[in-house]
């Protein structure tokens, strides 16, 4: 199975990816965490894009299509894969589609959790109070600032891969607003139906 699960900050992706991996013997590929790694490691991609997270905006795209091409060499994806944050803007949604034409295999389905956002920030706003009371690190970027930004930069270079998609027949959108059991639920059903 190979999907990319599209939904903008605070959708739930991080919860529902969990599920999705576990379930079908997936492996996860977040560009965030692997992002995020890079910053705390110091290499150069890491040295490229510390400032850009903090602010909430986007790290190039060249930048983030090379670490997925090299990433999906790796032996552990050949049994699928479920991306997570990537890709973010339609140019890379155009180069995945080549890479994986290069490789001969297609997505399965896009899964986007539909959530709207005085939601968003809400869920954020929660999820940054329960960690700092457990004493745990904030991302830098969770700040109303850099979260604004993050909402932005989906409004207008990520929310488009809906119709990208849409228009490919490999969409399955899904309501986020429901309790997570639920949306478990439906996004089984709906990739039962595909199959
Ligand atoms: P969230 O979905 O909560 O905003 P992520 O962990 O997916 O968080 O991403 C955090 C940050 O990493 C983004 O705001 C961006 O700066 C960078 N990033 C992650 N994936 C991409 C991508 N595909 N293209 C560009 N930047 C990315």
């Amino acid at each position: 199975m190979r999907l990319v699960l599209l939904g903008p900050p605070g959708a739930g992706k991080g919860t529902q990816g969990d599920r999705l991996i576990e379930r079908h013997g997936i492996t996860r590929l977040s560009t965030g965490d692997m992002l995020r790694a890079a910053v705390k490691a110091g290499t150069p991609v890491g040295l490229k894009a510390k400032d850009i997270m903090a602010r909430g905006d986007l790290v190039p795209d060249e930048v983030v299509i090379a670490i997925i091409d090299d990433r999906l060499k790796e032996p552990d994806v050949q049994n699928g894969f479920i991306l997570d944050g990537f890709p973010r803007t339609v140019a890379q949604a155009e180069a995945l589609d080549k890479l994986l034409a290069a490789k001969g295999i297609r997505l399965n389905a896009v899964v986007e959790l539909k959530v709207n956002e005085g939601a968003l920030l809400k869920r954020i706003e929660t999820r940054i109070a329960e960690m700092t009371a457990r004493g745990e690190q904030v991302r830098a970027d969770d700040n109303p600032e850099a979260l604004k930004k993050r909402l932005d930069a989906y409004r207008v270079q990520t929310a488009p891969l809906s119709a990208y998609y849409g228009k490919k027949g490999t969409l399955l959108e899904i309501d986020g607003m429901l309790p997570i059991d639920d949306v478990s639920g439906v996004i089984e059903a709906k990739l039962k139906a595909l199959s």
